[in-house]
């Protein structure tokens, strides 16, 4: 192993940049050439790459988004399209690929693995949706960032008396609004894992505003549907002034928390140690605080843990 090249790709997530500088800086360390891909499989296809060094990484620890752009590329999905990428690789001496993302880049990573090129995935996405991993890159920014927003919305929701529906992403999995939520001592959350009742809900929320609560949070999770269905069908059932709040895009910004920057470094460093020992087709995580390489394959089979015991404290401690 001589030559790497890291890129990010699909969806941008806080401390992806902390993640480039990781994987940069320990290769270089180890006497590694490395190399950054442009706008993810996009530029590995058009060979959008460029040598990386120590001060090339400088001053990103602290950034959102990523240095080395994302995007969405169709054309890797197909097969000529990988090939083009491999020709890439084999032109620039490539020998072992990062690819730091979600879901979609590791099947990708996948795919070019199967073809026989060493790859490495690391996951950088706010979603959590990767089973197989505690925590990914970006999750714990996202998170604090919705707190802050419901913070300042408790301010405005509290003296209205009113209601607030919140919409948080999460296609799939209702990890940013399970951990918001109980963070931010919301009345309830509404995720895609657990099926909602929404006459329950608004016996709830009815009654907590009866018992002299000034205010009700709930935090609802983009793939359930509608927040603002949500909200009008609360309104009419409680009769309580009910208000939407979408956060959209800033869930992805700002600054990465100091966990999503330790998790980052930490997670860079195993993939370039992953790609010197010689191993391909692996993913890198954590689980119980410990460092973890494992198949891509099975961790991409593995199906997700959703914490029930957190959902149900949610509603324990709302009361
Ligand atoms: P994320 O990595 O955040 O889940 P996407 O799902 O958009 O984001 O995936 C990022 C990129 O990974 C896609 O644009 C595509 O180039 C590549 N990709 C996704 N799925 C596959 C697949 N099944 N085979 C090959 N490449 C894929």
């Amino acid at each position: 192993m001589k030559r790497i090249a890291v890129l990010t790709s699909g969806g941008d997530a806080p401390g992806m940049n902390a993640a480039i500088r990781a994987v940069v800086r320990y290769s270089i360390y180890n006497g590694l050439q490395v190399f950054g891909v442009k706008r993810g499989y996009k530029g590995l296809i058009e060979g959008d790459l460029k040598e990386m060094t120590i001060p090339s990484v400088g001053d990103i620890i602290h950034r959102g988004g990523t240095i080395l752009r994302s995007a969405r590329c169709l054309e890797f999905q197909e097969e000529i399209g990988r090939e083009k990428a491999l020709n890439i690789l084999n032109i620039f001496k490539i020998d072992g690929l990062v690819a730091i993302g979600g879901d979609g880049t590791f099947r990708g990573a996948m795919a070019l693995s199967e073809m026989g090129f060493p790859v490495i995935g690391v996951p950088g996405t706010i979603d959590n949706d990767l089973s197989y991993t505690d925590y990914t890159i970006g999750f714990d920014t996202s998170v604090n960032t919705v707190l802050d927003a419901v913070t300042k919305l408790r301010d405005t929701t509290s003296s209205h008396e009113r209601v607030s529906v919140v919409q948080v992403m999460g296609r799939n999995c209702g990890d940013i609004a399970l951990y918001a939520g109980l963070g931010g001592g919301a009345e309830a959350v509404i995720v895609p894992e657990v099926e909602f009742d929404m006459d329950k809900l608004s016996e709830n929320v009815s009654s907590s505003m009866n018992r002299g609560k000034n205010q009700s949070i709930i935090l609802v999770a983009e793939g359930v549907g509608s927040a603002e269905e949500i909200c009008k069908k609360l309104q009419e059932k409680t009769g309580l002034e009910a208000r939407t709040t979408i956060l959209g895009h800033i869930q992805r910004g700002g600054n990465p928390t100091s966990n999503d920057r330790v998790l980052a470094s930490k997670l860079g460093q195993k993939a370039v140690q992953c790609l010197i020992e010689g191993k391909s087709s692996r993913v890198v995580g954590i689980r119980s605080n410990e460092i973890i390489d494992m198949d891509i394959h099975e961790a991409l089979k593995m199906e997700r843990k959703f914490d029930m015991n957190m959902y149900n404290l949610i509603n324990i401690l709302a009361r």
